[in-house]
């Protein structure tokens, strides 16, 4: 397993693909209401990246199709974009990534179409809590297992199931790199910590059970019980006082 520490000049390049995610989920707000496609955003978000000079991050890598992973209520993750309306009342993950200059940036976000019930802006809060919590954690000095645990607890401690499938991941000139960051583990165990390592942290939480399934496009993770789950996911990196938010 090797670890990047990245210097500040390259830091700087992380930053730059990741404020270019971060500017595309702001822009993909404000287009989320009922009646829009996963596919329409899809074609506005890659022409946003691409007119800051960068390129999507997912499109193409591993033979993923889309700029965008569109994942509607028990959709966890990976939902492809396609032509089916966003209806008031569902929960849509975004998940985004670019490339520019080598390096990439990486961030995801739940978002409310219209109106929703109680029940999913309390899990929308606690997913994005969960990865606040899981942030705090990412100091130096602490171990991987610090970050997960911390995700871990907090959502079950709210009855809620994490997803043990995916996992969050170090990045950097690879979208994926090590170490791998799993939503769930035990304080003080797995890599220690270190200024300049830079992580994708991710949690996915479902409001019931954990399982999950992939659907026959190779791609779509949903629950096993049908309920919705929604996933936060902000690009860090580690200095001597903490973690600092790139995707904000
Ligand atoms: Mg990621």
């Amino acid at each position: 397993e090797v670890i990047h520490i990245r210097s500040t000049g390259e830091i700087q390049k992380i930053l730059k693909a990741c404020q270019i995610v971060k500017e595309t989920l702001d822009m993909i707000q404000g287009l989320i209401v009922p009646g829009i496609t996963p596919l329409e955003l899809d074609t506005e978000a890659e022409k946003f990246i691409r007119s800051k000079g960068a390129e999507p991050g997912f499109k193409g890598l591993y033979g993923y199709p889309a700029t965008l992973c569109i994942s509607v209520d028990d959709e966890v993750v990976q939902g492809i974009p396609n032509d089916r309306r966003l209806q008031d009342g569902e929960i849509v993950s975004i998940d985004v990534g670019s490339l520019i200059d080598g390096y990439y940036g990486d961030h995801a976000k739940t978002f409310s179409v219209g109106k929703i019930d109680s029940k999913k802006k309390m899990l929308i809060a606690v997913t994005q809590d969960c990865l606040m919590t899981a942030i705090d954690q990412a100091i130096p000095g602490n171990r991987i297992g610090d970050i997960s645990h911390a995700v871990q607890k907090k959502a079950e401690s709210n009855g809620y199931g994490v997803v043990t499938e995916l996992v969050g991941h170090g990045i950097g000139t690879k979208l994926h790199e090590d170490p791998q960051i799993p939503n769930f583990g035990k304080p003080g165990t797995g890599p220690k910590i270190e200024a300049g390592m830079c992580f994708a942290i991710e949690p996915m939480i479902n409001m019931g059970t954990p399982g999950v399934y992939t659907k026959k496009d190779g791609w779509t993770v949903c629950t096993k019980d049908g309920m919705p789950s929604a996933h936060f996911e902000h690009t860090i990196t580690i200095t001597e006082d903490g973690a600092k938010i790139l995707t904000i």
